[in-house]
């Protein structure tokens, strides 16, 4: 895919804070973090968008879902002895939404209190 940020970082052309991955799913740290966590979640193919995704390969999409659950649960933010600090899974789809990067991906947001409804 030509001129994609998040198909170089899974290249490795771009660098990225990587703190979960799978033979499908990359999770690294955003640049500009908006809270404690805050991680990106990927399919390594370029998709552009959750629906795109759900269309061409929905169990792609249940493996993003999956590795950040998994990151959330490494982060403290899902555990084992009650007490549920939660996260927070957005995807903004279009730019009206704040859609920056044409590449599907999740926002992981943890770490302190979310407000509702989000800006
Ligand atoms: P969007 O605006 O498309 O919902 O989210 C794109 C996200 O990518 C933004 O939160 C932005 O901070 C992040 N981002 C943009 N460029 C880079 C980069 O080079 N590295 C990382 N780790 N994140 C980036
Ligand atoms: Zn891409």
């Amino acid at each position: 895919m030509p001129d994609c940020l998040f198909c170089r970082m899974v290249a490795g052309e771009v660098p990225a804070d990587v703190v979960h991955r799978t033979d499908r799913v990359l999770a690294f740290r955003d640049i500009n973090p908006q809270a404690p966590t805050h991680v990106l979640v990927i399919p390594r193919d370029h998709h552009p968008t959750a629906a795109a995704l759900a269309t061409a390969d929905p169990g792609l999409l249940a493996e993003v879902v999956t590795a950040a659950n998994t990151v959330a649960r490494q982060e403290g933010l899902v555990t084992d002895d009650g007490t549920q600090p939660g996260y927070r899974l957005v995807t903004n789809t279009g730019p009206g939404a704040g859609q920056s990067v044409d590449h599907l991906h999740f926002h992981l947001l943890g770490g302190r209190g979310l407000g509702w409804p989000p800006g």
